[in-house]
């Protein structure tokens, strides 16, 4: 017991031991406050004062969950195992899953991650001959979403103009499709689950009764329906702890609500704030730039961050011509970092954007440094396994129409889109799924749906008694998609993805086919399914290896690492365009970001921007980002900008057969062609002018007699010259 509270400073060791009573901790980053909601659950089970049972814990991410649990074994010798730590949605599909038909969805029920939510949008509105233009299916699913997280169901929903009307309407058009189709969306899942607890009195007793204390982190984060959710849990006495740091709150655009904190402060701790000051993750200078930064920032509660472990080293500032120098120079320190014994899990690369990372894969891919992407790319998303997966899904629910319009022609088997024009047009008369509708087909479109329709019942039939693992490999091979992708030119690699979705299952089963840690009924693979649904991004390949560590700043919330290198600080990419656009509000937000990613280094952290950036397939120059200057310079070490570029664009042009049915040489050739101008000049061409010198190529514009270049001239600045006139020699 006295270990577990031994490395706890004063307010954390208060923290930790206080009384059962509802309280809150607001602290700045990296001060513990993790730390300090672990030890609590520890000390709390370990002191008697209540069972692994009666805990519920709320984290932000799949991977914070896991190592809570981790951290928690470690510290009390009970079996983590079934206790309900996880994050909001996790819960809720557990909950949803034990007691599915309380909350009216079938017993197998399907998860739409936001793809799967688009595509039905867009089917949705085709069936309805609904301009998509007039109401973009993204747009619509924002509204929707919006309006879930509020609470607020499209009967309740209101609208002061026709357009809005019609959205509302659309909405209720797609609640009533997801329940014909037993389907639900990520919003879904917490919503249900919310009114199920709030109809269903006895079910809310029970667990009311259950959770004796209630603990959350990055509470900063919490949208009004997961803050009425956590009320209504604690309507029965529950104790809640409440751990966050508002500097932090980086998810408004999905509804988060920094209020939620005055109102907890109001509505349940009262005087029981306890702030936690001291830092330990970063040394001075990393812990000074940071709160240089959000002082900026006008609407604060107010913290002062301090640490005692030195000022450490500067932090590092590399400007790059361009996004592949910048790469270059990224990944090059890490291999120095790792050759001089840093662990490469140390080194974390962030970016505000995913788009960010391809360029940054394919120099580590070119490198061989093993790397492991969080978010973006995701195992779950990748074509391969959507298909398997939608065979899966339509073997659990042959209702999900989403699975079944995924596969019913993949692999090709002569279903044209005409035909299935007419099955969703008779699916929508006779208010069924497209499953139940394909026995009205006639003619040929009959015969070869009908195929279909029987090769799923066939599978069914052949899977009824296997093993997890099992029913997954034979999926595979018996739908066609193995001999599919065998048939492929690059198909060995989706091929390995598909073993790998074998692997994950294997792995996902114990040895007696018992499935871990999911309580209630549902069989192994309606686990599985839901599984995949939320931790995408958490199965890919090389768990446990050395790796370094790619994730967006959102990602990467929570955590930290020895080395971090913020990359992309310019103007437009962080603080991105799209917030700026919306004035300070924006401009805050994109600073907390900033600060989240700042507050993740430990020992060392780098910060670069490039001068020319690939973004969305077109080059743009860009300026540094504001937040550069927002740092005190004596805390910056500048480093060189490296002697004029490799052939640096060149090598991308050529990077392009490279490497071929990889995933990593793929992506990062898409959108790389640069078109040669007149004199045979492109973009990251070197080329000296008799004037200005050497420069490097950076944007083109027109073609013959017009045809214009951007250059790059170092010290003597960017300038547009006219080729015609301009006479650059290339080097
Ligand atoms: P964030 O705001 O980024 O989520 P946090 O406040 O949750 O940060 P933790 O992750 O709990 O902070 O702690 C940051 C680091 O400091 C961890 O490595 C933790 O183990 C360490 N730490 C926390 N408290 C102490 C302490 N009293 N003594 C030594 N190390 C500590
Ligand atoms: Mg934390």
């Amino acid at each position: 017991m006295s270990d577990l509270l031994a490395n706890l400073n004063s307010p954390q060791l208060q923290a930790v031991t206080l009384p059962p009573v509802h309280a809150l901790i607001l602290a700045g980053a990296g001060s513990g406050k993790t730390r300090v909601l672990t030890t609590r659950i520890a000390w709390l089970i370990s002191t008697g004062q209540v069972g692994p049972h009666g805990i519920l814990a709320v984290t932000f991410t799949n991977k914070a969950a896991k190592e809570m649990t981790a951290r928690l074994a470690s510290l009390v010798p009970i079996n983590v195992r079934g206790m309900w730590i996880g994050t909001f949605h996790g819960l809720c599909n557990r909950l949803l899953r034990a007691h599915y038909r309380e909350a009216g969805l079938p017993q197998s029920f399907q998860i739409l991650d936001s793809a799967d939510q688009l595509s039905m949008v867009k089917r949705l509105l085709k069936n309805l001959n609904i301009d998509d233009e007039k109401y973009p299916p993204r747009e619509l699913c924002h509204f929707i979403n919006a309006h879930k997280e509020q609470g607020v169901r499209a009967a309740q929903a209101e609208a002061y103009d026709n357009y809005t009307q019609k959205r509302v309407e659309l909405y209720a058009e797609y609640e009533a499709q997801c329940n014909r189709e037993g389907v639900a969306d990520f919003a879904e899942l917490l919503l249900r689950c919310y009114e199920l607890l709030q109809r269903n009195e006895p079910l809310r007793a029970h667990y009311q009764q259950r959770f004796r204390h209630i603990l959350v982190d990055e509470f900063q984060d919490t949208n009004t329906l997961q803050y009425a959710w956590l009320q209504l849990l604690a309507g029965g006495g529950a104790k809640v702890l409440a751990v966050g740091d508002d500097d932090q709150s980086i998810y408004r655009f999905r509804g988060a609500e920094v209020g939620n904190m005055r109102d907890f402060e109001r509505d349940y701790c009262g005087n029981n704030i306890i702030r936690l000051e001291q830092n330990y993750r970063s040394h001075g200078n990393i812990l000074a730039a940071a709160n240089a930064i959000i002082k900026n920032n006008r609407e604060r509660l107010g913290k002062n961050l301090w640490t005692d472990a030195g000022e450490g080293e500067p932090i590092r500032a590399f400007e790059a011509y361009s996004d592949l120098d910048e790469a270059r120079f990224i990944i090059d320190e890490i291999r120095e970092l790792i050759r001089d014994g840093v662990p490469a899990t140390q080194c974390a690369i962030l970016y505000r954007s995913n788009a960010q990372s391809r360029v940054l894969e394919h120099e580590l891919f070119t490198k061989g440094v093993p790397y492991k992407v969080y978010g973006g790319l995701r195992f779950f998303e990748r074509q391969e396994i959507k298909h398997a997966m939608a065979y899966l899904r339509l073997l659990g629910n042959p209702d999900d129409d989403t699975a079944f319009l995924r596969v019913v022609n993949f692999p090709t088997r002569g279903i044209g889109a005409r035909s299935l024009e007419n099955l969703q047009a008779s699916a929508h008369q006779m208010n069924s799924s497209l499953y139940n509708a394909a026995a009205s087909l006639t003619g040929k479109a009959g015969q070869t749906v009908g195929a279909f329709i029987r090769l799923i019942e066939a599978l069914r039939q052949e899977t009824a008694n296997l093993r997890l693992p099992e029913i997954i490999e034979h999926v595979i091979e018996k739908s066609g998609l193995a001999q599919h992708y065998r048939t492929e030119k690059e198909g060995q690699e989706r091929l390995e993805n598909l073993d790998e979705l074998i692997n994950a299952a294997a792995t996902f089963v114990d040895d007696d086919g018992v499935v871990m840690s999911v309580e209630g009924e549902g069989g192994a693979l309606a686990s599985f399914l839901a599984h995949a649904s939320l931790e995408s991004g958490e199965h890919q390949a090389g768990e446990g290896q050395e790796a370094v560590q790619l994730m967006s700043v959102h990602a990467a919330k929570g955590l930290e690492f020895d080395v971090v290198f913020i990359s992309g600080l310019e103007q437009g990419l962080f603080p991105h365009e799209n917030s700026v656009n919306e004035g300070r509000e924006g401009l805050e937000e994109e600073r907390r970001l900033m600060y989240v990613a700042i507050t993740r280094a430990r020992q060392r952290l780098y910060l670069s921007c490039a001068q020319t950036r690939m973004l969305h397939g077109q080059t743009r120059y860009c300026a540094p980002s504001s937040f550069l200057d927002e740092i005190p310079a004596e805390l910056l070490l500048k480093l060189n900008k490296r002697a004029a570029p490799e052939p640096a664009w060149s090598g991308r042009a050529g990077g392009r057969g490279a490497g071929t049915g990889t995933a990593s040489s793929g992506r990062a050739s898409a959108g790389y062609a640069a078109e040669p101008m007149p004199g045979g000049l492109r973009i990251g061409q070197n080329v000296e002018h008799a004037k200005f010198g050497i420069g490097v190529i950076v944007a083109t514009e027109g073609r013959g007699g017009d045809a214009r270049v951007q250059v790059n001239f170092g010290g003597c600045g960017m300038k547009w010259l006219a080729l015609e006139y301009a006479k650059l020699t290339p080097l």
